[in-house]
């Protein structure tokens, strides 16, 4: 047992984007794997999406892109952040497309022009009559989790602007969660992220959307310890035993993304729910078990009924932050990939 294993299941990859692409359709499944997809594995992740019929990748920044040309030669790859001049050449070399966020239209590149419609951050507020370079007019919205009135009005203010444009261009608006509740957002195309992932973009249960999780994270108690009344565990004393109290020290801490305001959650040690006490260390963190036990037991981090929207509850957090600062690189950790 590696004492951090994530293990990422590529089937379950592929069922979500096939779910996806069934619920969008005729609209296109663009899968978003910027962040080494989400914490998940960007090439294969996208090779599995690619499968479930995903159509073409996402990534930030024209460095992901590259990266993911040397694994995937075949698929359209859009970088959806900004493009620095510097960088321009290396996109071609890729054959990379790009979103222009600003009247710079790059020219021997496919471009995507982004509308600001109510997002408040990369765009045009207004839409210019675009180069011969562009394929495609893009928008995003700010509240599709959280606010559907302001997000059909931002879809209202795209449609508009762009409905003169709508045979030319490829019209794309909607991430995960418009892609999943509000049908008028797919139009042409959904890049789509989060639910790739098995993740509820609303942080609730993905299973209502017919999503499954792909990412199992794994440890082992290390150390069992039994506290006597008035001991304590980890920095900060911050947990200190009423009773006499068993405790598994898991060796796996907040430079493995087990962040420190994780304090409280539950993870499953040998098969049973288990929370987590005291202040969680860069390496280690401290769960309290029913009784006596062995070192040695299976701890589920993520998987076997926890989720990372639940954790997220915890952290105050999204699972799309937990989901990308998980690390199980070699020397720490392990990250094994399987499929099915
Ligand atoms: C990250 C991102 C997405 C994907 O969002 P999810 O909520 O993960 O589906 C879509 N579009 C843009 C512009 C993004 O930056």
């Amino acid at each position: 047992m590696a004492r951090s294993l994530v293990t990422i299941d590529l089937a379950a990859i592929r069922h979500n984007a096939r779910v996806l692409a069934e619920r969008i359709a005729p609209a296109e499944l663009w899968a978003v794997v910027k962040a080494d997809g989400y914490g998940h594995g960007a090439g294969d992740v996208g090779g599995a999406a690619l499968d479930g019929g995903a159509s073409v990748l996402c990534v930030a920044s024209v460095g992901e892109g590259i990266e993911l040309r040397k694994a995937l030669a075949q698929p359209r790859i859009l970088v959806l952040g900004p493009t620095g001049d510097d960088e321009l050449a290396h996109a071609c070399d890729a054959a990379l497309e790009l979103v222009a966020l600003d009247e710079r239209v790059p020219e021997d590149v496919p471009v995507h022009v982004k509308l600001d419609t109510g997002m408040g951050r990369w765009g045009l507020s207004e839409f210019e009559v675009p180069g011969r370079s562009v394929v495609g007019v893009m928008t995003h919205l700010a509240t599709a989790d959280t606010d559907a009135g302001f997000a059909a009005w931002q879809l209202e203010r795209f449609r508009q602007a762009t409905e003169p444009y709508a045979e030319r261009y490829v019209r794309h608006a909607a991430a995960s969660a418009a892609a999943l509740t509000i049908p008028e957002s797919q139009l042409d195309a959904a890049r789509c992220g989060i639910a790739l992932y098995g993740i509820d973009p609303f942080g609730e249960d993905p299973a209502r959307f017919g999503l499954r999780p792909a990412l199992r994270w794994e440890s082992e108690v290390a150390q069992v310890r039994r506290l006597a009344p008035g001991e304590s565990t980890g920095y900060g004393r911050r947990f200190v035993a009423t009773e006499e109290t068993w405790i598994g020290i898991v060796p796996v801490g907040y430079a493995d993304g087990f962040r420190r305001d994780l304090t409280g959650t539950n993870v499953v040690v040998d098969g049973r729910r288990a929370p987590v006490v005291g202040t969680i260390s860069m390496d280690a963190l401290a769960v309290r078990l029913e009784g006596p036990a062995e070192p040695g037991a299976v701890v589920t981090l993520v998987g076997d009924g926890v989720t990372l929207e639940e954790h997220a509850r915890v952290a105050d957090t999204i699972a799309y932050e937990l989901a990308c600062g998980i690390r199980a690189a070699p020397g720490r950790g392990r990250t094994r990939v399987i499929d099915g």
